[in-house]
């Protein structure tokens, strides 16, 4: 191709996008980058990150409850939503600066624009300007989907409103069962808000593990969260700064907010994509790609969750890495998205790797459960009325540990130790042959002997 402005052309500056870029620009590459709304993307300014400090903030109440139980006493304390905001933002804005000055020191030009395909090689900006690409990447990532338009549905906030709320509300309701919605369920109750959520299905965390999910609603209800399942909100009205919303089950609610967290969409509207050649995948609505991320077009690439394949933040690096290793770095390298772990930043967090039971039971003929239920040491002072979930799925054919899950404090760090000794291939023997860190929960891992259950033919037969 003659006449181009640049090797790679980045359409997003979010988690995958940056990664990309700043790899290809390592390795020799011409690289622009276009961001709409802030250098860092849904994970570092209204995802992951301003979620996970908000998660520390609703901790300090139950910390403040169990101090008793040590012998503190401690003066009735108070909480000030704005100053909690304010210091968010400007973590945020600290972050986002670091990944703008990242972009620079490689050497990527950054547009703050937004870029849609005005030709195969041909991007427009909203600046005005058009640049000419060798190469393409999609990482345009997805969008909050408030679902079926229902009466009043611009009352509903979604994840994107959420972290800029003018204060905290004193009930809210949040529509959704995955992991946002029971996220921000343990933040506002955390927080000292009246928490109801609302579930079309049967129960929470769909697709995790049924123990994972019986014993995270058992313990979401226990810290006084109201779990409706099996209906969902038909209609929300506005009382001046309060709604009522109405349930498809009859009943009605009265709060300060409501929030729908019941699903994202690929961004791939009004990107120009079909004037390009790129092809949606008919089965999940993002761009189709093959293993290497490549579309439909031979020289553009999508990765990240403008795919919907792995909608997780380390998966949109991996993938935008792998991108640039293996177009400019003459390293084709395939990103493997077996046994990713992950973690729910719930209350009390989740951590799982793997299979769960039902998986493995489909897909091998003999698998063995090792689990184990307990209230925590700190728990016992302070009176909690709380208790952790440890399982261990096992392939009875070859002992190797095929799924862990975990409720439990810190269980995102445990597991994210845990999805080592998964991802390589480590035995039920491994575990029972690690020494015991005590006193601690982990120690449950490497020391459950009898298994809890076990399905198909016992290997003497
Ligand atoms: C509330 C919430 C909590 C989350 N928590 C976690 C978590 O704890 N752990 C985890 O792993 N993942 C989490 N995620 C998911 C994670 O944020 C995403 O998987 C990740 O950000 C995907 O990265 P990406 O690069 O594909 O897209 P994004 O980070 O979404 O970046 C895409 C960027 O493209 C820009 N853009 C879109 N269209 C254009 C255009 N035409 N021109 C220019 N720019 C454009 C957007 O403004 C955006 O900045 C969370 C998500 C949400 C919403």
């Amino acid at each position: 191709m003659a006449d181009v402005d640049v090797d790679l052309f980045v359409i997003g500056g979010g988690s995958g996008g940056v990664r990309a870029a700043r790899i290809a620009a390592g390795y020799g590459a011409k690289v622009m980058i276009a961001e709409e709304y802030r250098v860092g993307g849904t994970c570092v300014i209204r995802g992951c990150v301003p979620k996970k400090l908000l998660v520390y903030a609703s901790h300090v109440h139950a910390e403040i409850a169990d101090a008793a139980g040590f012998g503190w006493s401690i003066p009735q304390a108070t909480f000030d939503w704005p100053t909690l905001i304010t210091n968010k933002d400007k973590e945020i804005a600290r972050l986002e600066g670091v990944y703008v000055k990242n972009l620079e020191i490689s050497g990527v030009s950054i547009a703050k624009a937004r870029a849609v395909f005005e030709d195969p090689h041909t991007l427009r900006l909203s600046t005005g300007e058009t640049v000419q690409a060798k190469t393409i990447l999609v990482a345009t990532g997805a969008a909050p989907n408030h679902g079926a338009i229902i009466p009043g549905i611009e009352h509903v906030i979604s994840s994107n409103e959420v972290f800029d709320l003018p204060a905290c509300p004193r009930r809210i309701l949040i529509q959704g069962g995955g992991y946002i919605a029971v996220e921000f369920a343990g933040i506002f109750a955390g927080l000292g808000s009246d928490v109801t959520l609302v579930y079309r299905g049967d129960n929470i965390l769909r697709g995790f593990d049924e123990d994972v999910r019986r014993h995270l609603r058992n313990e979401m209800e226990k810290a006084g969260i109201s779990i409706q399942t099996g209906c969902t909100v038909t209609k929300v009205e506005r009382h001046g700064d309060t709604f009522t919303s109405h349930l498809s089950n009859g009943s009605s609610l009265a709060s300060d907010q409501v929030m729908f967290a019941i699903g994202r969409h690929p961004n791939v509207a009004n990107l120009g994509l079909e004037t390009a050649g790129v092809a949606i995948n008919p089965s999940n609505g993002g761009v189709a790609v093959d293993t290497h991320s490549r579309t439909s077009a031979p020289h553009i690439y999508a990765i990240g969750d403008v795919t919907h394949r792995v909608n997780l933040t380390p998966v949109a690096i991996r993938e935008g890495h792998a991108f640039a290793d293996t177009v400019f770095g003459q390293r084709p390298t395939v990103v493997d998205h077996t046994n990713i772990p992950t973690a729910v930043f719930s209350q009390p967090e989740v951590g799982t790797v793997g299979l769960t039971e039902a998986q493995a039971r489909a897909q091998y003929p003999r698998i063995d459960v090792y689990k184990a239920e307990f209230r925590p040491m700190k728990a016992t002072l302070s009176g909690r009325h709380t208790r952790i979930l440890m399982k261990l799925i096992v392939d009875g054919a070859s002992d190797r540990v095929l799924g862990c899950h975990i409720v439990g404090p810190e269980a995102g760090e445990l597991i994210q130790v845990i999805g080592v000794a998964v991802k390589m291939k480590a035995t039920k023997a491994d575990f029972d042959a690690t020494l015991a860190v005590h006193p601690t929960a982990a120690e449950e891992l490497v020391t459950m002997r009898v298994p809890f259950a076990s399905y198909g033919p016992s290997p003497a037969a």
